[in-house]
């Protein structure tokens, strides 16, 4: 069977992270999330979270050469020889004509990019709403997904944080460094014939099923 190579793309808030935990049940796909492996990074003062910080504080992208490195070690890595889900890469075109080459050179190359798509005034109210577990960054949030108990992970017991950068000032930046440096992408996915886009705004059950089946689609038309 051939590879399964995804991309998720989307405003922060759209729901990417919360599909990318069904679809790697579905699929049984490695997932890599620059976002968490930044953090994670920060958390550790390791050399990447050193260069990655001010920037993330600030709402701003990471330069292309600090994330592009760390993103095709896993890409390359054993565990995602036959696929993988990536999560929050690319973010700009830069990032995704390094992808391409570099999957090139390798012979593979992208399966489908998965767009998901919420306009600003959802993402505003998902965002300032949402909680991550502090040891395995499982997501609930106060209104649409609550944790059984407040404030503590239904899975691991540990405590449900709001992240820095899920603080109002900050998620206006975000979104609009998303809209200019990031949206570009849906229309280069879309002139390679690998755009999928699904509607954020629908209930995350209902996203899910669409973004099964089209998965499947992709897997079944590979197979023929
Ligand atoms: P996220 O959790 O995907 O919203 O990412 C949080 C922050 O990490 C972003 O606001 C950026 O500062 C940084 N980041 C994550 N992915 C990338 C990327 N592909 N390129 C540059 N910066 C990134």
């Amino acid at each position: 069977m051939g590879e399964l190579n995804l991309i998720l793309l989307g405003p922060p808030g759209a729901g990417k992270g919360t599909q990318a935990q069904r679809l790697v049940d579905d699929f049984d796909l490695p997932y890599y999330a620059t976002g968490d492996i930044l953090r994670e990074a920060v958390k550790n003062g390791s050399e990447l979270g050193r260069e990655a910080k001010s920037y993330m504080d600030q709402g701003d992208l990471v330069p292309d050469e600090v994330i592009c490195g760390a993103i095709m070690e896993r890409v390359d890595s054993p565990e995602a020889a036959d696929g993988f889900l990536l999560d929050g890469f690319p973010r700009t075109i830069g990032q995704a004509e390094t992808l391409e080459q570099a999957l090139g050179r390798r012979g593979r190359r992208l399966s489908a990019a998965l767009l998901i798509e919420a306009p600003d005034e959802d993402v505003v109210r998902r965002l300032s709403g949402r909680r991550i577990c502090v040891a395995n960054q499982h997501l609930y949030h106060v209104e649409f997904d609550p944790p059984k108990r407040e404030g503590v992970c239904d899975d691991d017991g540990s405590e449900l944080i709001q992240r820095d950068d899920d603080k109002p000032e900050t998620v206006r930046k975000r979104l609009d460094v998303y809209r200019k440096q990031t949206e570009p992408l849906a229309e280069h996915y879309e002139e390679l014939g690998l755009l999928r886009r699904f509607d954020g705004t629908r209930p995350p059950a209902e996203v899910h099923e669409h973004i099964r089946a089209a998965v499947k689609t992709l897997k079944l038309e590979d197979e023929l």
